[in-house]
Order: C-alpha cells, then sequence, then structure tokens
C-alpha cells in the first residue's frame, strides 16, 4: 500500500485526486491538506471518507504519508514542495505557474535529498501525447499558434501545458516564419509571444474544463492538433501513474513523457 496526503483536498482537482485514491486498492489516503477547509469533514467535500482536514502539512507526516500529491495555487506549490522535500514525502504535482528558475530551484533540493517529485502541467494522457506529436511535427512547418481553452475559474494564463508546448515546439525547430502583423487594431489580438514568436491565445470559457489546439501550416497544407479533458476524472490516471512511480524514479522529473516511456 502506498499511503497518500493531498494538499488542495478541497478544491477541484484535490477532491477529485482523493476520490481517485479511495478507488484505488493500492494506494491509501491518510492525510487531506486545505488551510482554508481545516477541521472540514472530506464529507462535506464531496469525498465520500471520514477524513478531517488539515490546516499544515505536519498532517502528512503525522499519518506518515509515503507521497503527497499538490494541486493547489503556485505561491502554496512552493511551500508545499519545498516541505515535500525537507520532510522525505515524494512529491506528485500538478499546480501550474512555476518559473523555470523554480524548476532549478526544485531540481536541486530534490537531486540531494530521501524524496524525489514528479511534477506536470498536465496528466491527462493524451494531452502529453499532444505535446509530443507538436514537437515531432515542428520542424515540417513555418507557422505555429497554440490555442488554449479552459474554464471560466482559472487563475493563470497562458496554461503551463501551453507555455511547455510552445517551449517544446521551440526548441524542435528554428524556422519559424515571421510574425506579418504590422497594424494591431485591438492590443492583444495576436496573442501572447511565446519562444522562437510562436503564439499562444487563452481562452476562458463556463462550461470548459481544459483543451488545447496546436495549429501547424505550410505551403498548402495545416494540421490541427486537439485535446479535450471533457472531465477532471481525465488527469487521474496520469497522478496515479506518477504516484505509483515517484518513488523509483530519483530527483525530479518534470512531465510523464519518461514515465509513459515516450
Ligand atoms: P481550486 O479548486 O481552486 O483548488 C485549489 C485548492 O487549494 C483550494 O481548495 C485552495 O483553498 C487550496 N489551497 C490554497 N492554498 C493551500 C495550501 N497552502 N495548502 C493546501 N491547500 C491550499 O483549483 P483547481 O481547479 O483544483 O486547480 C488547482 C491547480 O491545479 C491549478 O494550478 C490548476 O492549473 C492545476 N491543474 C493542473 C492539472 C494537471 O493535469 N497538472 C489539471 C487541472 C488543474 P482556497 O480555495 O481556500 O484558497
Amino acid at each position: 500500500m502506498i499511503r497518500v496526503g493531498v494538499f488542495g483536498a478541497a478544491g477541484r482537482m484535490g477532491a477529485t485526486v482523493c476520490r481517485a485514491v479511495l478507488d484505488d486498492p493500492e494506494l491509501e489516503l491518510v492525510a487531506a491538506v486545505d488551510p482554508m477547509h481545516a477541521g472540514l469533514d472530506l464529507r462535506q467535500c464531496g469525498v465520500d471518507a471520514s477524513l478531517q482536514m488539515a490546516r499544515h502539512a505536519g498532517a502528512l507526516l503525522d499519518a506518515e504519508a509515503d507521497v503527497a500529491v499538490d494541486f493547489t495555487v503556485v505561491d502554496a506549490a512552493r511551500d508545499n514542495v519545498a516541505w515535500c522535500a525537507d520532510n522525505g514525502v515524494h512529491a506528485v504535482v500538478g499546480t501550474t505557474g512555476f518559473s523555470d528558475d523554480d524548476l532549478a530551484h526544485f531540481n536541486d533540493r530534490f537531486g540531494k535529498g530521501a524524496a524525489n517529485a514528479v511534477i506536470a502541467p498536465n496528466f491527462a494522457i493524451g494531452a502529453v501525447l499532444m505535446m509530443r506529436f507538436a514537437e515531432l511535427a515542428a520542424p515540417y512547418f513555418e507557422s505555429a499558434e497554440v490555442i488554449e481553452l479552459h474554464h471560466d475559474e482559472k487563475v493563470d494564463a497562458p496554461s503551463g501545458t501551453a507555455m511547455l508546448t510552445v517551449a517544446r515546439m521551440a526548441e524542435a525547430s528554428e524556422s519559424w516564419g515571421a510574425d506579418p502583423t504590422e497594424k494591431l487594431v485591438i492590443e492583444g489580438a495576436r496573442g501572447a509571444e511565446g519562444p522562437s514568436g510562436i503564439r499562444v491565445h487563452s481562452v476562458r470559457m463556463r462550461g470548459l474544463v481544459a483543451h488545447q489546439e496546436v495549429l501547424l501550416g505550410t505551403t498548402g497544407q495545416s494540421l490541427s492538433i486537439r485535446h479535450d479533458s471533457y472531465d477532471r476524472s481525465s488527469f487521474m490516471p496520469g497522478v496515479l501513474l506518477a504516484v505509483r512511480a515517484v518513488r523509483e524514479k530519483s530527483g525530479l522529473t518534470v512531465g510523464l513523457d519518461t514515465l509513459l516511456g515516450l
């Protein structure tokens, strides 16, 4: 049995992770941390388990958690991830919005201690494949734009998935065409400029979950690579894969690619 604690257990993703852990016979949900909801029973958050929400990360040590899963907000996740490194608890992190400096810092901390970490901006296996396909396609096209679409409560933009997709496409090819725009009628009409000038557009809309389309163009043809997460359950196979793998994956692993053998 792997003993699992969840940071952000009262949140949309955290509660879904709690349910997925409870449904998995090889995992045991031993701690739930969410400061603003401390003292609540998990049942009050729609999770069918009698476990009280804790205020502090220390609850994971008290419960002897092997692995902590974090789906919170980036400022909280920075502290939670550092706490895991300091306290020898393996971390599986889905919170988005980390900078390159954050990742470099985590790389140092997890390289030395007893704990490992898997950080992935998207745990949906289809989205991991979408990023890989976009990277493979990049050298054959001169134009590319990424449109990411999310629910209307997402606080960061562009999404971590869009940022990682663009970084990987830019790394895979140097020959991207210049933006032809000479006059912007409305500021921002061309979206945000990512690495190598690849444009990223963020749509926020009630009713959506997490979606992304990568558009690639060259003479006389275009290629669209689209992934849709219709429900938060789409992320759970990837989260559970990481929970199982993190103990054996030394140091920091970013993305699910190596866990999937891509
Ligand atoms: P959410 O519903 O707002 O949940 C976040 C939860 O974390 C809230 O209950 C929040 O409490 C709690 N929290 C804040 N500070 C905390 C702390 N220090 N310790 C423990 N809990 C804390 O957000 P969500 O939709 O679940 O998304 C969470 C994160 O996951 C976002 O960064 C999102 O982009 C990311 N995400 C990643 C993936 C992926 O596959 N990697 C998929 C979906 C979402 P309060 O509400 O009281 O602040």
